[in-house]
């Protein structure tokens, strides 16, 4: 028995033209020995690691598919171990036969994310790039893909450590001066410490100031789009979401229910909400009040409300309800008028002097039927300018992209500050340095080096099997 070997099919499930079934631990090239059958009749040991051997899987005697076989000796492999790759047929049948044959040799089923895993943990990766790894493989958008490449995962990794060595050399200094007083240890006075932390903290609030950028393209902006009904909100909708994802029709109170979709927008990703048009008066049945609730709830947890304003009609009660509705809600508001081709032939017009000041950050007019390109356009400038920063770079700046990475950030942050004040108070270096100690733990559970277990459970239970 192997228990420590697992095996996994690593590509999607289904049909396909070639299939990877992965193997990692110690026993795992014995058991694809069992299992594999070179060709040429040579051992696969006898082949130079990472070479791809042509060979027949064998299953209770039987050869059941011939494919490629790559051995990857620990440590150079994915995840630090022994670790064996076939690629076989892509037959849904074919695949499961294989695999089984593994597991009839000893390996046992991989759980969700465990290469992986055994790579964090057998040091091969950080915590911070398994999370990279993990937005790879869900990513929507190129930005994202850039954001979880390897120069970027490697870039985030070297600032992360260049704060963690300055704050360790501040560290190692104040302690030289408490354990040998007496020794002359060059000008290091308690103001030189102050500055050294003062370093640091811009280093560290740069680094903090990048989330902003990383989540707008990583976690998304969650976006609602709103207006009367027949504004044009699904118009726009399947615009950003490039496809009839909302039935668009000039029937009032088509969209009832809240749609809801990811869709990329330039840099940016937008968590997109369609809503039930919100209407005042007379007349609504009981779905579409519910619809109307949820959305009024939608804006009021949004942090970009994308709000609809209809050129070719009156400005009505229906558009003043929305407005005071807006007005109490926290997120960055754009007023978007609609139907701009109609506008000249609206009599009376529409009157935008009745929207008050201040409540909308941005207004512009735009037709998302007729000229949807450049309303794309405008958009895409308008939220990529408003949620992120043009200078920073994916692939080039380190970035900062999961709530986890930033809360720790920010309690490193935290922790300095205290430090700092510690020392400009006068108090005892020991309270000083125990809050750079504090500090140094909360960057080292960014990266995995100190982290519990509960939240490397909760980051690889988000994989799927294989990886
Ligand atoms: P919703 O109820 O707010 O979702 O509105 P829809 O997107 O269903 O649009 C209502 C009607 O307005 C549809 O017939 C659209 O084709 C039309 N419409 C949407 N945008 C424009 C526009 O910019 N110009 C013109 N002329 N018609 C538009």
């Amino acid at each position: 028995m192997h228990g420590n070997v697992i095996a996994a099919i690593s590509t999607p499930p289904g049909k396909g033209g070639v299939a990877v079934i992965r193997m990692s631990g110690s026993g795992a090239i014995e058991i694809a020995r069992s299992v594999f059958l070179p060709l040429s009749g040579k051992d696969i040991t006898d082949y130079k690691p990472r070479t791809q051997i042509y060979g027949y899987v064998i299953y209770n005697e039987e050869k059941i598919d011939d494919g490629m076989l790559t051995v990857f000796p620990s440590p150079h492999s994915y995840t630090g171990e022994d670790t064996v790759e076939i690629s076989c047929h892509g037959g849904i049948l074919v695949t499961r036969t294989v695999l089984e044959a593994l597991f009839a040799k000893g390996a046992v089923p991989a759980e969700a994310g465990e290469f992986t895993r055994r790579a964090f943990i057998n040091g091969k990766l950080s915590l911070s790039e398994a999370e990279a790894i993990g937005t790879l493989l869900e990513a929507t958008s190129h930005e994202q893909i850039k954001l979880s490449s390897s120069p970027a995962r490697a870039k985030l990794c070297e600032a992360i450590d260049a704060i963690r060595r300055d704050l360790t050399d501040v560290m190692s200094s104040i302690w030289a001066r408490i354990d040998y007083p007496d020794e002359d240890l060059g000008d290091f006075t308690d103001a030189e410490t102050v500055q050294r932390l003062e370093a640091v903290k811009y280093n560290l609030s740069r680094l903090i100031g990048t989330y902003r950028t990383g989540r707008a393209i990583n976690e998304g902006i969650s976006t609602v789009i709103v207006g009367k009904p027949n504004v044009g909100k699904s118009t726009l909708y399947n615009l950003l979401v490039g496809e009839d994802a909302a039935i668009v029709t000039d029937i009032a109170g088509t969209t009832r229910d809240v749609l809801e979709r990811t869709v990329p927008l330039g840099r940016v990703t937008l968590r997109l909400t369609d809503t039930a048009g919100v209407r005042s008066g007379e007349g609504l049945d009981k779905v579409e009040a519910i619809g109307i609730e949820r959305s009024k709830s939608r804006i009021a947890s949004a942090e970009l409300i994308i709000a609809l304003f209809d050129l070719s009609r009156e400005f009505d009660e229906s558009d003043k309800e929305l407005i005071d509705e807006i007005t109490k809600a926290q997120g960055y508001k754009i007023c978007l008028l609609n139907k701009c081709d109609l506008a000249d032939k609206n009599d009376p017009p529409f009157d935008a002097s009745l929207i008050p000041e201040g409540v909308f950050g941005e207004t512009i007019s735009i037709s998302a039927d007729k000229d949807n390109l450049k309303t794309i356009e405008t958009l895409t400038q308008m939220v990529n300018g408003l949620f992120t920063d043009e200078k920073i770079s994916c692939g080039q700046d380190a970035i900062v992209s999961s709530a986890r990475q930033h809360s720790s950030l920010l309690r490193a942050l935290g922790f300095i500050d205290t430090a700092i004040d510690a020392y400009r108070s006068g108090l005892m270096t020991d309270a000083a340095s125990s809050d750079i100690e504090m500090a140094i733990g909360a960057i080292s559970e960014l990266d995995g080096r100190a982290v519990s277990d509960s939240i490397v459970n909760d980051i690889f239970s988000k994989f799927c099997v294989g990886k």
